[in-house]
């Protein structure tokens, strides 16, 4: 992992009025990996990176993104990073192509560099039926796609994406993680999800928060503990690739099925696969060009820790 610190969140706190929402938070985000943030509904996942990325004023603690200090250097530290809140504001009745150039100029890129910032966002969100658009015409999934395009406007070395995949259909989401693998390659990114399978799929890394505390940080390899290397049921829906998807598939423990679902181009593979066959296995389709509408694996053990320290709040653990 490559070891320049993108993020660095220190001892970082929150109060609304008696409530503790964010509880002495430390935590570090490298270039290259995606780091995810879980708990339960209330943990303060949201008001966490509502604070770190300097949109609320924190209680107490420090926050360092490339450029330096959030809190005291404002404005020019903000604009290394890229932040998706979890309900993204939009102007009704401000076109796409608008609002994404007005975000691009407080951005601070220039009038030679913003057409190509434009351009590059509306070809990588696939945002080109919706462009002249007025915002408040977007469908949940375009107006998704929006709040990335202006993370993503003046290529941010950090994305701190809040609840990234809510709302969106499997197709959408399977469009999400593919654009996330991409961008992880020359960023840092940090999500927050409830979705325990989400994490497992995506990140490197998760931290834990159960009312406002870190009470646990790690790989969710490390979180499922010796049963990661057991295989687990697999089924993995896919579409979009050609050919038979497991022609040349090698890295399976145990042989594998793979059946032609309907006749919509979506096939099921179905087998029994430890960790490194997963991640083979995704390598394997994303580099065939299959689309992964669905990925189920059982994640017993990731589970059973979550609601043990979730309940407990034990106090931090390590990797
Ligand atoms: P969810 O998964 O439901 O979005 P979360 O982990 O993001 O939850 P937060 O929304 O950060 O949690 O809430 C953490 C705590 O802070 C909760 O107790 C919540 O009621 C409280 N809280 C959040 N925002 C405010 C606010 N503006 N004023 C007062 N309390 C707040």
């Amino acid at each position: 992992m490559a070891a320049e610190a993108l993020l660095e969140v220190a001892d970082l706190s929150k109060d609304y009025g008696p409530v503790r929402a964010v509880d002495r938070v430390s935590f570090t985000v490298h270039r290259g990996e995606i780091v995810g943030l879980l708990g339960p509904n209330g943990a303060g996942k949201s008001t966490a990176m509502r604070v770190l990325v300097g949109y609320q004023v924190p209680s107490g603690g420090a926050v360092h993104l490339a450029g330096g200090e959030v809190f005291r250097e404002g404005a020019r530290v903000k604009r290394s990073l890229g932040y998706l809140p979890e309900n993204m504001p939009l102007y009704p009745e401000m076109r796409v192509d608008e609002y994404l150039a007005m975000v691009g100029r407080l951005k601070r890129l220039d009038a030679r560099a913003l057409p190509a910032a434009l351009t590059r966002v509306r070809t990588m969100l696939d945002l080109e039926a919706m462009w002249r658009r007025p915002c408040g015409q977007l469908s949940r999934g375009y107006r998704q796609r929006v709040g990335l395009a202006q993370c993503l406007i003046a290529d941010p070395p950090l994305l701190v994406l809040d609840e990234p995949t809510s709302g969106l259909d499997p197709n959408q989401i399977a469009e999400l993680r593919r654009l996330l693998e991409h961008w992880r390659a020359q960023k840092g990114i940090l999500l927050s999800t409830h979705i325990l399978a989400e994490a497992l799929l995506l990140c490197d890394r998760v931290l834990i928060l159960s009312r406002g505390r870190l009470v646990a940080s790690g790989s969710p390899k490390a979180f499922a503990g010796r049963d990661a290397a057991a295989p687990v049921a697999t089924v993995v829906t896919i579409r979009g690739g050609r050919g038979r998807p497991l022609e040349s598939f090698r890295g399976a423990e145990e042989p594998l099925t793979e059946r032609q679902e309907g006749d919509g181009g979506l096939w099921r593979i179905e087998g029994r696969l430890a960790r490194a066959g997963r991640l083979a296995l995704m390598a394997y389709l994303a580099e065939r060009g299959w689309d992964v509408v669905e990925w189920n694996a059982g994640l017993s053990a990731l589970e059973e820790m979550f609601r043990r320290v979730t309940l407990e709040s034990a106090p931090p653990g390590e990797d």
